[in-house]
């Protein structure tokens, strides 16, 4: 395949080249072959990206918020535009299917932008009054220079999700996608250019978490990071920003519960649990790996899972008949394997899939897949059942009640997401009161209004996004108090 165009840093509102020189190869996951290259940053590229951050915030923090909207506007509705080229490259990048990438990766992106670009007109500012001596109102100001890290599975989706609030509130930011998955990224950076963002309010600095990651958190100047990965970098990140008392937000790994309890319309409990253990090859962080399904519909609910699972087509992700396409890295792969390995080691019987297919065409024959794979009998709290795969790997456990089963959901360190399928409304309402997620979904997954809180609980993370909890997280509340 022809070499991409070489991705560069974005910094002051210039394409740059990384300072050191060094480039690494971004590597088409289909292929398993280098299609571009990314920047290979370090300490002295954010050193640039802070300068221009501060440089323009002055300007940026006071524009009003309706010219601040407009632009934001612009940006969703150029990356509408340019759906098509942004969904192949966000395909090529990450081994997702391009039907993924075109009908939920790329619009909810442009979705990001217009909403925070409309919210920031309506907003409230409160106001207290103590009774005979004072009144009090409140001022949200944006905070300043902002740090956005993002990880590789959903990547102008997530990093959008961030960059979009933080500038709409009048920050200035620096942010880094994942270095296996830059090039969305970078194409945003002309489209926030041809959409009149100033210059320096969105910078990006391109390469690994060590080098790049690593001075964002821990730079003084930068005193707001808004990072989604994993727990183990999560925790780097929040002992790099204690001792500064940054203000953080970590989004972080799950083991999501996918509860289906006999009374549920089967139908659209299993339509709905493939999509939530598949998608995307299992790479959503909400996807549900710990499957549960009451004892007196587990077997039939069983045999259909597995009937439709296997009919998920794995293949190139560029082909329009390919559901699963390839997984991130090779890395991520050896892992994925690993965990099929030790399923098998903790008591797990292999029900479907659990080894590389045949290549599924010439050109993606070195390409990094997995198919679908659904274990059974594991103990509940084996390691496959507690530690996070984040690939197409479910277990499937039956369960005989209902505080049996709230039992086995939080029997997990993780607490980000969870399904529950009942037609029973008093059911739905008692069980969703004791997960301890920070999102359950009732008859459905992965349907995401912008205004609620989205989080996790445990080691899932700290903190919330989404509407006025992202709005709040991106400014500083400034209490007024005038005498009467
Ligand atoms: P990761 O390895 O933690 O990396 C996330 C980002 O952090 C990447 O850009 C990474 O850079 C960077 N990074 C690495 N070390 C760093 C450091 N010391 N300081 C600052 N940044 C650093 O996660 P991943 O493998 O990319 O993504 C998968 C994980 O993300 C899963 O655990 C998944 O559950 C989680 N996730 C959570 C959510 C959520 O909303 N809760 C959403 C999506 C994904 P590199 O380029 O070097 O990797």
């Amino acid at each position: 395949m022809e070499r991409a165009e070489g991705i560069r840093n974005f910094v002051d509102g210039a394409f740059v080249e990384p300072t050191g020189g060094q480039y690494l190869d971004n590597i088409e996951p289909a292929t398993g072959k280098p299609y571009s290259e990314v920047p290979d940053s370090d300490g002295r590229d954010v050193e640039l990206a802070v300068t221009a951050a501060e440089k323009a915030f002055p300007e940026w923090s006071r524009t009003p918020a309706a010219d601040r909207s407009r632009i934001l506007l612009r940006i969703a509705d150029l990356i509408e535009r340019d759906l098509e080229k942004l969904a192949r490259a966000e395909s090529i990048d990450t081994g997702k299917p391009l039907s993924l990438a075109r009908n939920l990766d790329i619009p909810r992106a442009a979705s990001n932008f217009r909403f925070f670009a409309t919210a920031i007109l309506h907003t409230e500012n409160e106001a207290h009054v103590t009774e005979g001596v004072a009144f009090n109102y409140t001022l949200r100001q944006p905070r300043g220079l902002v740090g956005l890290i993002s990880p590789w599975n959903l990547p102008l989706y997530l990093l959008s999700w961030k960059i979009a609030p933080a500038i709409a509130c009048g920050n200035t930011a620096i942010a880094k996608p994942s270095e296996l998955t830059p090039m969305t990224a970078y194409l945003l950076c002309a489209i926030s250019r041809e959409a009149g963002l100033p210059d320096g309010v969105l910078n990006i600095v391109h390469g690994t978490g060590p080098k790049v990651g690593q001075p964002i958190t821990a730079h003084l100047k930068v005193n707001t990071i808004s990072f989604t990965g994993g727990t183990v970098t999560g925790k780097k990140v929040a002992e790099t920003c204690a001792p500064m008392f940054k203000k953080v937000s970590l989004e972080l790994g799950g083991k999501n519960p996918n509860i289906v309890f006999a009374d549920a319309d089967l139908d659209a409990a299993i339509t709905g649990s493939v999509r939530s253990s598949f998608a995307n090859q299992g790479q959503v962080c909400l996807c549900g790996s710990r499957v549960f399904v009451e004892r007196s519909a587990y077997e039939s609910f069983v045999d259909r899972f597995l009937e439709k699972t296997s009919q998920l087509k794995v293949g190139d992700p560029l082909e329009a008949t390919t559901d699963q396409g390839a997984i991130v890295s090779k890395t991520q792969l050896e892992k994925v394997k690993f965990y099929v390995g030790l399923a098998q080691q903790e008591g797990g019987k292999i029900a479907l899939g659990g080894s590389v297919p045949p290549a599924p065409n010439e050109r993606c024959k070195e390409g990094y897949f997995f198919p679908p794979t659904v274990i059974k009998d594991l103990p509940v709290s084996c390691r496959v059942n507690r530690e996070e795969i984040f690939g197409p790997v479910v277990s499937i456990t039956p369960f005989d009640s209902e505080e049996e089963v709230i039992g086995y959901a939080n029997d997990c360190d993780y607490g980000l997401a969870s399904s529950v399928w009942t037609q029973n409304l008093n059911r739905a309402h008692r069980v969703a009161e004791q997960i301890h997620t920070g999102t359950v979904w009732v008859n459905c997954w992965l349907v995401r209004d912008l205004r609620v809180p989205f989080g996790g609980m445990k080691q899932s993370g700290v903190g919330r996004e989404g509407g006025n909890e992202a709005l709040h997280f991106f400014t500083e509340p400034k209490n007024i108090c005038i005498a009467k």
